[in-house]
């Protein structure tokens, strides 16, 4: 059989095709059966501009329904699809460019992939169907044959730990976690879902767009998040993905209450760590437990809170059927129940290797074949893990390991707390010393000194901040990430 994965979404849409793929502003824009028409006409076109199988298209565009026939009709034409968040800059895409070797660039107008000098193909793909290249094209690509070894698209993590690594993701790995997904979160046959995040990451693109064009449902497609749009749509959907940072804007709007969503199966979280009080919160104005999952784009979709059973705040549930996590700790031994350690994975959703890149690949993997995540977490008996925080933002303070999700626990259940990062930065005397940059509740005055004191009978001195930043608002990427590594420049001068 094939195992290009559009062949999976080509077997649901042939079976309903008169469905409603993308609905735009309440308006169905294009049927299933449209959707394949679409996609082979513009899989077509890539041949006919000379883009073979195996090439590779660099994508820096807005979100839009010709983005995502366009994304499709790579798959169908097994020409590797590479996205770029469109946030990047010119002199940003200069290095995405060196690195994919492209054949294809395409961009959106105005974007600045636009203007950057490129020596292959290249397209500007207007939002618009009924503008894009392809429009108007005759010829018809059938799905090429794929291997489920054979990669589907590179994808560029985000960069928050330090330059993005393109990782290669092949039709098995995103074959396989939809499948598991689709599982796991009881994907219904009349299952109609909001989608408003990004396609350029693994979130938008491989979990929520994936889900329902493998299942043949209705997409309510958002080109960005709006709260208010979003309002608009929920009673017509039920389900709903978002980085936490969509809900907690969904929740200063006054408008978002619990009758809206009397129709939503399911709201998912994920993509950055769902604070608490978010999840609270949440179940209180709607009576929704957001489900948290935990995932990389290396790995796809890893673990999940339950469909069925406890969804605990804080914690990302145990590993997803077929797929295997372990917790190492210091020392390279197997940590106890609770004990954090660096969190290993196995399993089909591991992608195929970082980009040009054996060295990191060779460094990032265990000689028996675990992916090491990066990532440190702990795990208790049923096998429930907690995301403490990245490997690279452990702080070493004197000697003594300092995790800064504990600190950030503790300080954001003070009272004016909205959240809170804590970083470490060089010390003199300590090596690093702990830094907490902390954001208040709208309307709330902060005193530093006041959360020092509350900290003193909480945690040991040494893991005590240092020093204490207050600020309106963390910074954060499109995907809700906190940067730390902006934090860390902006204080590294703290203590010298
Ligand atoms: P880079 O690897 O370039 O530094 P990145 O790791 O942020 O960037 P992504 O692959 O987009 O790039 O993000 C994966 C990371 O996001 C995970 O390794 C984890 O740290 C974090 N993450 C994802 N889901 C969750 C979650 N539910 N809770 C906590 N952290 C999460
Ligand atoms: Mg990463």
């Amino acid at each position: 059989a094939n195992e290009n994965v559009f062949a999976l979404f080509e077997a649901a849409a042939a079976a309903h095709r008169e469905r409603d793929f993308l609905i735009v502003e309440g308006r169905p824009l294009l049927s299933y059966d449209a959707m394949l028409d679409e996609t082979a006409r513009a899989a077509a076109w890539l041949r006919s501009i000379g883009v073979a199988q195996g090439d590779r298209a660099l994508v820096q565009v807005h979100k839009s329904p010709a983005a995502v026939i366009l994304y499709l009709a790579c798959l169908r034409a097994g020409v590797t699809f590479i996205p770029l968040n469109t946030a990047y800059q010119a002199g940003e895409l200069a290095y995405f460019l060196g690195d994919a070797e492209p054949a294809l660039l395409v961009a959106s107008p105005g974007l600045p992939a636009e203007t950057v000098v490129f020596d292959g193909a290249r397209a500007v793909l207007t939002g618009a169907l009924d503008a894009a290249p392809w429009a108007g094209f005759g010829g018809a690509l059938a799905t090429v044959e794929a291997r489920r070894d054979e990669p589907a698209a590179i994808l560029y993590t985000s960069g928050t730990t330090g330059r993005s690594k393109g990782a290669v993701l092949t039709h098995g790995n995103l074959s396989s976690n939809v499948r598991t997904l689709s599982e796991t979160w009881r994907w219904q046959d009349d299952d109609v879902l909001l989608h408003a995040l990004p396609i350029f990451h693994a979130h938008g693109l491989f979990v929520a767009l994936h889900l329902a064009v493998c299942n043949a449902s209705p997409v309510l497609f958002h080109e960005r998040f709006d709260a208010a749009a979003v309002i608009r749509d929920l009673p017509r959907a039920s389900v709903f993905m978002g980085v936490p940072t969509f809900y907690t804007r969904l929740l200063t709007e006054p408008a978002f209450e619990a009758a809206l969503v009397s129709n939503i199966r399911l709201f998912i979280s994920g993509s950055a760590p769902l604070l608490d009080a978010t999840f609270e919160a949440f179940e209180q104005r709607t009576g929704h437990r957001i489900l948290e999952r935990y995932g990389m784009t290396e790995a796809l979709m890893v673990t999940s809170n339950p469909y069925d059973g406890p969804r605990i705040a804080g914690s990302v549930g145990p590993a997803l059927p077929g797929i295997a996590v372990r917790v190492v700790a210091e020392g390279g031994k197997p940590a106890a129940a609770g004990e954090p350690g660096v969190l290993e994975i196995k399993g089909p959703n591991l992608f195929a290797g970082y980009w040009r890149n054996p060295e990191k690949t060779a460094q990032d993997h265990t000689p028996d074949g675990w992916f090491i995540s990066g990532d440190v977490a702990t795990m208790d008996e049923g096998g429930v893990v907690r995301i403490v925080g990245r490997a690279k933002d452990l702080i070493i303070s004197g000697g003594y390991n300092v995790y800064p999700k504990e600190i950030e626990l503790a300080i954001d259940a003070l009272d004016g707390v909205a959240e809170s990062a804590v970083i470490g930065v060089p010390h003199p005397d300590f090596g690093e010393g702990v830094v907490a940059v902390v954001a208040r509740a709208p309307g709330r005055e902060l005193d530093p000194a006041a959360i020092s004191d509350a900290l003193a009978t909480e945690l040991a001195a040494f893991k005590r901040p240092k020093r204490i930043i207050i600020v309106d608002e963390l910074p954060r990427n499109a995907m809700g990430k906190v940067q730390k590594v902006e934090l860390r420049g902006l204080h590294k001068d703290s203590f010298t």
